[in-house]
């Protein structure tokens, strides 16, 4: 047959997929910057440093193609052994090649094998999260299974969730962002360990913000073969330019994803940025106190202003702006210099979410919803 354009070229899958869209990088310089969620405080002078020696002749060679230094001290750092570690380019790599190695797609199971092989192509995942989730499955050519969380951003108690029929206990691969993200609701490890106790297929327990919680899942990735923790460098630790995130977990698992893993994943610079970043704890520690103080000044400043602030364990809060809709908010802000998120996503039609930013920027916020107030 003949072909009628370039777009015959592409599989119908992706002409019909809706991409992930990132938060704005703006090119203009002087704009308070809240919308990505990226840490307000520079990465430590050692790290730069690091960055910067290592920047030489070496950049013809190859990294380390498992990054296995980097796995060596993560390791060390969560009391686990290397094969319990796998490192990727950035979290986000990893989560894709989660859906590549634990989920069939859906063509599969249209057979007369679809009852035994039911939750095979399911990604699941609770609604609102990381809207990157849905993305990994369409492309995937997964089915996905987004579940309403409560109207505070909670997860339903799991009496509830077998009541509800809607979580599917079997799913292939179940994501549960904790702290939730866009919402910042931090979830107990006993709630969690609950749920993941009930789920016949693999949890990936995304951390990315768990540094600025109370609680954290990783012992569940060390106690049960189907439970994966993802974390990464790029918003405690200063790094999303570097490109560094990490899943840990049972070693069958975390072999099945390094088979499909990319020969050369992780860039070397971020590989020695990383690393040093380990020897700089107590800096970064810091930090995250830092954030978490502000996020405490700020949600009340706000409250005080008529915003409905939602408590959180992230560093963002979700917010329900007065007077003006969210997306108005947003283009008024905007005009105020100052750039925070908002989604097109009728659950989040309401709100913004707000990065937190150094204590000027965040007081730079507050000066301009009160002008935007007046
Ligand atoms: N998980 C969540 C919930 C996120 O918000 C992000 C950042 N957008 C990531 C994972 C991915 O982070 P990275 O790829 O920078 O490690």
């Amino acid at each position: 047959m003949a072909l009628t354009g370039p777009r015959d070229f592409i599989r119908p899958l992706v002409q019909r997929l809706q991409p992930y869209i990132p938060g704005e990088q703006p090119k203009i310089s002087g704009l308070v910057k809240l919308n990505t969620n990226e840490n307000p405080y520079p990465p430590s002078p050692k790290v730069l440093a690091a960055i910067k020696q290592a920047a030489d002749g070496r950049l013809r060679l190859y990294p380390n193609p498992t990054a296995q230094p980097l796995r060596e001290k993560l390791a060390k750092f969560h009391d686990c052994k290397p094969e319990n570690i796998i490192v990727g380019n950035g979290s986000d790599e990893l989560l894709a090649m989660a859906v590549r190695a634990f989920v069939e797609p859906a063509i599969v199971t249209k057979s007369r094998m679809r009852t035994r092989t039911a939750g095979k192509s399911v990604v699941q995942f609770f609604h609102p999260s990381y809207s990157l989730y849905p993305v990994l499955a369409a492309m995937h050519g997964a089915r996905a299974n987004a579940v309403p969380l409560e109207p505070d951003f909670g997860l339903a108690p799991v009496r509830a969730l077998k009541r509800g029929k809607q979580w599917d206990f079997r799913a292939a691969l179940s994501f549960i962002t904790t702290p939730n993200a866009p919402s910042g609701h931090g979830y107990s490890t006993a709630d969690l360990q609950q749920l993941c106790e009930l789920q016949t297929g693999v949890v990936v327990l995304d951390e990315a913000y768990v540094d600025f919680a109370e609680e954290n899942g990783l012992s569940l990735s060390l106690k049960y073969p189907h439970v994966l923790v993802a974390r990464t460098f790029s918003k405690a630790y200063s790094l999303c330019f570097q490109r560094v995130g990490y899943v840990v977990g049972p070693r069958e698992l975390i072999a099945a994803l390094d088979k499909i893993r990319d020969s050369y994943n992780v860039n070397g610079l971020g590989q020695i940025a990383a690393m040093a970043t380990l020897d700089e704890l107590p800096y970064y520690r810091k930090n995250f106190q830092k954030i978490v103080a502000t996020r405490r000044r700020l949600s009340p400043m706000l409250a005080e202003l008529g915003f409905e602030v939602f408590p959180s364990q992230a560093n963002f809060i979700l917010v329900r702006p007065p007077q003006y809709a969210a997306w108005a908010w947003l283009q008024k802000l905007r005009e105020h210099k100052i750039l925070v998120r908002w989604f097109d996503d009728t659950t989040l039609w309401d709100f913004l979410r707000i990065s937190i930013g150094t204590p000027n920027e965040v007081d730079a916020l507050v000066k301009a919803a009160r002008a935007i107030l007046r």
